[in-house]
């Protein structure tokens, strides 16, 4: 008698969780495919891995070249200066996932205090291959800085100790508004970081890592890459971030005043067919 009620009881549990995940599996998050991308594929593992490991091979090139640099705000006479790395923080040395999964389990939008709430946790693991290149980069003798948009400056300088590197220093991290001129463009902390190092890499997820592009469209963005495509996989490192970043605003315009559905509505019009290209024949 036991038996049966307890198996009632697990079909009843059962059932009420296929209708949950039912519903949910109707109508998942945008963000749910690329957030799986993340957490759950060798690709994306093998993807940063591959990145820090080409960083690694280039940094060794770029400290024997006096010439080379990696930052478009480096002045003359830059030769003889230390050299420098500049890197991104989020989805670059430090995966936040975990955030963006808690937001899907409770069916929640991007919210800045929740975001606020997951940096004071400091509990962010580093991306594949981001500590061995930090390490790398110091046994060389080339200094690391961290440039964030983060404005929170004392958990990410704790995060970055406690997983990435536990001689990193304050100074070594340049938050968002730590001064009045740095703005979310960070090309004003790489011009005051160009002053007294040369720049050999550039490290980010997002094009604004390596070049300010404003609010350009997602054509711009891609001519722009394409004219710039001396820079990447040598002196400029991309991490792959399908979640988030300047990319995904450009669908929409970086209209933040837009309703959902105009969002979707504008990321639509972007599909390409080719339907015009088979006609032509
Ligand atoms: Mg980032």
């Amino acid at each position: 008698m036991v038996h049966k009620l307890r198996l009632f009881f697990l079909s009843i549990l059962l059932v009420c969780n296929a209708v949950g995940t039912t519903a949910k599996a109707e109508n998942p998050p945008e963000m749910f495919l690329s957030v799986l991308w993340a957490q759950a594929s060798a690709e994306w593992n093998m993807a940063s891995q591959q990145a820090f490991h080409l960083a690694t091979l280039n940094l060794e090139k770029a400290l024997h070249d006096p010439s080379w640099t990696a930052a478009l705000e480096q002045q003359e006479n830059y030769h003889s200066l230390p050299p420098a790395v500049i890197v991104d923080v989020d989805e670059t040395l430090l995966d936040n996932s975990p955030l963006a999964a808690r937001l899907i389990l409770a069916e929640k939008e991007y919210d800045p205090q929740l975001w606020l709430e997951w940096v004071k946790e400091s509990s962010a693991a580093p991306m594949p291959g981001a500590v061995s290149f930090i390490r790398c980069a110091k046994e060389k003798d080339v200094a690391v800085f961290y440039v964030t948009n983060r404005k929170v400056k004392n958990e990410t300088v704790r995060n970055i100790k406690n997983v990435i590197d536990p001689d990193v220093k304050p100074e070594q991290v340049l938050c968002k508004k730590e001064r009045p001129e740095w703005g979310s463009d960070k090309t004003s902390r790489r011009a005051f970081l160009a002053e007294k190092f040369r720049i050999l890499l550039l490290i980010g997820d997002d094009y604004n890592d390596f070049a300010f592009l404003g609010k350009s469209s997602p054509e711009e963005r891609i001519g722009k890459a394409v004219k710039q495509k001396k820079y990447w996989g040598k002196k400029w490192i991309l991490i792959s971030n399908p979640v988030h970043g300047s990319w995904k605003t450009a669908l929409y315009g970086h209209d933040y005043s837009l309703t959902g559905e105009e969002k979707l509505k504008r990321k639509y019009q972007l599909l390409r067919t080719n339907d015009q290209t088979k006609s032509d024949h």
